[in-house]
């Protein structure tokens, strides 16, 4: 029999990325104290909150609405709110309602449902259907439109019911797949705004990741050890992600190389002080334009933080010397030079004032907030093929005559 490292009852878990088996208790107390650790670290959790939690059925949310409901019994007058966002794909999503209800039931909270229908008059379903017709529309992937409808909803139904701050089920396995994918995908302004508890931005719920020293089959085990409904089904349109690329990418790398996520986790971590210490950017840029090239990128660096290495980068630009880039003499990464120009541009910053959306009234960063913007274009190519339908039946009459 393996025994659990700490009070030598039978092991269940084994937790390769630190070589520890722990028993069914053990890993729950483990798994709790992690939840309360972040809620310390971040400060997500405070006295007198109304905290909406966003719920799926599935078992991250799950797992943190269980434990969240326990540690805001020590939290003086702070409730919770179960909040579910109904996409409209069935028999995934119905399903996952109906443990969603059952878990908040048991726990006598209220699950508050928001659809997608009510809230943009389209189903994800619907919006699958009309892409399934016309495959060549320019139709964004399932989870682009998906994620920004459910942030949208999420946010607006969180202003709707008071909440002063909105926990999602985030885990460690979605911070470590995000932070890779923002830099996939060249992000760093998403990089920069990308946190556990964000900023606080008139008409938008700072959002909290409570999960965030979570795995998440850890989530899992959890759910499974505390006997928590949750609805084990997989999203059909789950296949068109980026997001689930860099998943299974990770998920196998982890197998490999135990520890890995939570180095990107840590990675992210450390990535995000040194971000704050940057910040200072800002104030030297004060129109948000973010950086221009790669020279005034060093430079920024250079004066918002002498130490702050920016490995490889100190003797990329030929015309001038290295240190006037960086304080560091040496280059930073040995071997060949770095075929990295100076020229490089980054992506601007999109940070500016924000206006209210001219359809929906939500903060925006443009006169249409992005999912208006998604529910627009989908109505014109909706709009365009009905009228390519109708176009050749015309012709065709036209003919007969
Ligand atoms: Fe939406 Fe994509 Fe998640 Fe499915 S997998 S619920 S389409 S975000
Ligand atoms: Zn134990």
């Amino acid at each position: 029999m393996v025994k659990c490292a700490n009070c030598s009852k039978e092991a269940v878990v084994r937790l390769s990325y630190n070589k520890t088996d722990l028993c069914g208790n053990c890993f729950c107390d483990l798994f709790e104290n992690r939840v309360k650790s972040a809620n310390r670290d971040f400060k997500l959790i405070t006295l007198n909150q109304k905290v909406g939690v966003g719920v799926s059925g599935g078992k991250d949310s799950a797992a943190l609405l269980y434990v969240l409901s326990h540690i805001v019994k020590n939290i003086h007058g702070t409730t919770l709110i179960p909040i579910l966002i109904d996409e409209g794909i069935s028999g995934y999503r119905d399903q996952a309602i109906l443990k969603a209800r059952e878990l908040c039931d048991s726990l006598d909270l209220q699950l508050r449902i928001f659809s997608y229908k009510d809230g943009f008059k389209l189903s994800m379903d619907e919006i699958m259907k009309m892409k399934k017709a016309n495959p060549t529309g320019g139709y964004e992937r399932s989870c682009t439109y998906c994620g920004v409808f459910r942030k949208t909803l999420l946010n607006k139904a969180a202003l709707e019911l008071g909440c002063d701050t909105l926990a999602i089920g985030h885990n460690a396995d979605d911070i470590a797949q995000t932070f890779l994918m923002n830099l996939l995908h060249n992000e760093p302004d998403r990089l920069k705004r990308f946190d556990v508890i964000n900023d606080e931005v008139e008409g938008f719920v700072p959002r909290i990741k409570p999960l965030i020293y979570n795995l998440e089959k850890e989530a899992a085990l959890y759910c499974e050890l505390k006997e928590l409904p949750y609805h084990r089904g997989e999203c059909p349109y789950s296949n068109e992600s980026f997001r689930g690329e860099i998943k299974n990418f990770l998920n196998g790398l982890e197998q490999k190389f135990p520890g890995v996520k939570f180095n990107l986790l840590r990675s992210y971590l450390a990535m995000r002080k040194e971000l704050e210490k940057a910040s200072n950017f800002e104030r030297m840029f004060p129109n948000g334009e973010g950086f221009e090239d790669m020279e005034m990128f060093i430079k920024a660096v250079g004066m918002a933080d002498p130490s702050l290495k920016i490995a490889g980068f100190s003797d990329d630009a030929p015309s001038k010397s290295k240190n006037e880039y960086s304080n560091d003499t040496e280059p930073q990464i040995s071997g060949s030079k770095h075929d990295l120009s100076h020229k490089i541009s980054f992506k601007k910053s999109t940070a500016s004032k924000y206006q209210k959306c001219k359809n929906c009234g939500q903060n925006s960063s443009t006169g249409l907030c992005k999912a208006c913007s998604f529910i627009e274009s989908i109505n014109e190519k909706r709009n365009s093929a009905n009228g390519d339908l109708n176009k050749p039946k015309r012709a065709k009459s036209a003919m007969k005559k």
